[in-house]
């Protein structure tokens, strides 16, 4: 929501929400002019099933669960009950005013069920990190950095920048965003790290901002 907020003010236009699969050939939903705060299934063209990752048992309107896909408007590439690992919580059409039968998703697609991080016992989705992060206009870019403390404990840092003109909110900036994504996160503790302007690797489209660097396992 924070990004979609500065795209419309930055082209004074509306922003909605959609998103495609390589997998499918193009786009499964969209967002209406209404608004809604979700995302149109276009049902025409697809079967989407959202299942409970867990059991895979079907998970009702306003359960969160797994994008499960039935494709037919691509002849060439059917695909048929393709797992995504795409976090969705499906609504009722008439969740939105703009008349269309087709239900929708609430908050488009929310994450990856194999985003989710564990740190100290806490999940972390680097999404809602994110959400939180895009609330301050003075960052400019970040990186989540989740690191292994003397082999024993497992540490999240946030490494960003401060955009040109904007150093002297540094300060209050790094404590505030401490306690909100504290708040956030059944009170874990963020580590907030300023690093140089231009520093950071810069992005466009699907973003990869999460850094984990703790060993892997091996037996
Ligand atoms: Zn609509």
């Amino acid at each position: 929501p924070a990004v979609k907020h500065q795209l419309e003010e930055a082209w004074g236009a509306k922003c909605g929400d959609t998103a495609g699969m390589t997998e499918i050939g193009t786009i499964m939903i969209f967002e209406c002019s209404h608004q809604p705060g979700g995302t149109h299934i276009i049902e025409d063209h697809f079967i989407e099933e959202v299942l409970n990752p867990v059991n895979d048992e079907p998970a009702g309107y306003e359960e969160l669960g797994e994008r499960v896909v039935t494709s037919f408007g691509r002849g060439f590439i059917p695909l048929i009950r393709y797992r995504t690992k795409d976090m969705v919580m499906k609504v009722p059409a008439s969740t939105c005013s703009c008349g269309r039968t087709w239900d929708l998703y609430s908050g488009g697609i929310r994450g990856r069920w194999d985003d989710m991080k564990l740190i100290r016992g806490t999940n972390v989705y680097p999404r809602a990190v994110e959400a939180i992060i895009r609330e301050y206009a003075a960052i400019d870019e970040f990186q989540i950095y989740i690191w292994r403390k003397e082999e024993v404990q497992d540490e999240i840092t946030i490494k960003l920048e401060i955009q040109p003109g904007h150093e002297a909110e540094w300060v209050v900036l790094q404590q505030k965003l401490a306690k909100d994504l504290a708040n956030a996160h059944e009170g874990l503790r963020f580590n907030i790290e300023r690093v140089e302007y231009g520093v950071l690797p810069h992005f466009e489209l699907k973003a990869k901002r999460l850094v984990d660097v703790r060993p892997v396992v091996q037996y």
